[in-house]
């Protein structure tokens, strides 16, 4: 009988969070690593929050790595996909969580505040989902992870271009989870209700007593919260699970 031959270790699986400098992302890529993944870490203007979020994903032991890219533009986003593979050698879970807000009522909105919403929001969300399929597609598996708002479901006043965005990534989500489940690629979007972050510090006091009041959990979320469902979602357990749209909102709104 011969010895059994020693198996070679798998490479442990890589993980792009887009915006995980700080807030959610950053909730994302710390969730992550703690089940495993190495973490691509990627920033748009903060690179000293992005390495320092590094920097604790290497004190757990997990490897990361720090990418910069401006995803105002949807070519920077390709290009960014394009880096991780080539820096971290694969790219199993992608997760397109980067967004802004111009909020304003419709009617004194810029095309220019229109425009850079949908493009930072959806465009790049696009961009990178395109680069990484085509990298996936060739290992047979893979999982995308789009975080939308709970404000892409039910509509908001004074965001139109940030609610057509979140829109647009719930249509795309459906889309590509049809596209590409014959491929073994899941496709699913998380729709966060109002979780305390930079985003939301912002914004005035009335809107978050509104809020406030139509969730029935009577509190805010924390990222951390919304960082466990997309570490299911990136798991093995999840991988019958596709094309979705799953709420992390208190239960401000069931659908
Ligand atoms: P945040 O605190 O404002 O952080 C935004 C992240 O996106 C930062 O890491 C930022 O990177 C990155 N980013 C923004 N513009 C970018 C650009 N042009 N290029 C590259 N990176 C860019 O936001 P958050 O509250 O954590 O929200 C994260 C996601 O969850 C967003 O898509 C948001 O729409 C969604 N969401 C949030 C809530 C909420 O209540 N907070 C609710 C529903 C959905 P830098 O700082 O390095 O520039």
């Amino acid at each position: 009988m011969t010895d059994p031959q020693p198996q070679p270790t798998p490479s442990p699986r890589v993980a792009l969070v887009t915006g995980s400098s700080r807030g959610l992302g950053r909730a994302m890529a710390l969730s992550l690593a703690r089940a495993g993944f190495s973490v691509a870490v990627h920033y748009g203007r903060n690179q000293a929050e992005a390495e320092k979020v590094a920097e604790e994903i290497r004190a757990l032991g997990v490897p990361a790595q720090v990418f910069g890219a401006d995803l105002s533009t949807p070519a920077n986003a390709s290009r960014l996909v394009e880096d991780v593979i080539k820096t971290m050698g694969r790219l199993d879970v992608l997760v397109n969580n980067a967004g802004i807000t111009r909020d304003t009522l419709a009617i004194r909105m810029k095309d220019e505040d229109w425009q850079a919403v949908i493009d930072t929001n959806l465009g790049s969300a696009f961009a990178a989902s395109r680069a990484a399929i085509k990298h996936m597609m060739r290992a047979r598996a893979g999982r995308i992870i789009n975080i939308a708002s709970v404000v892409g479901l039910m509509g908001n006043p004074g965001q139109a271009n940030y609610v057509a965005s979140k829109a647009g990534l719930i249509g795309l989500t459906k889309a590509l989870a049809k596209e590409y489940g014959g491929r073994g690629i899941t496709v699913n979007a998380v729709a966060p209700g109002f979780i305390e972050s930079d985003m939301t510090a912002g914004l005035p006091e009335e809107v978050q007593k509104t809020y406030l009041g139509g969730i029935p959990l009577g509190r805010f979320g924390q990222p951390e919260e919304v960082a466990a469902l997309v570490t299911f979602l990136a798991s093995d357990a999840a991988g019958y699970v596709t094309g979705q749209v799953i709420g992390v909102d208190g239960g401000l709104y069931p659908h």
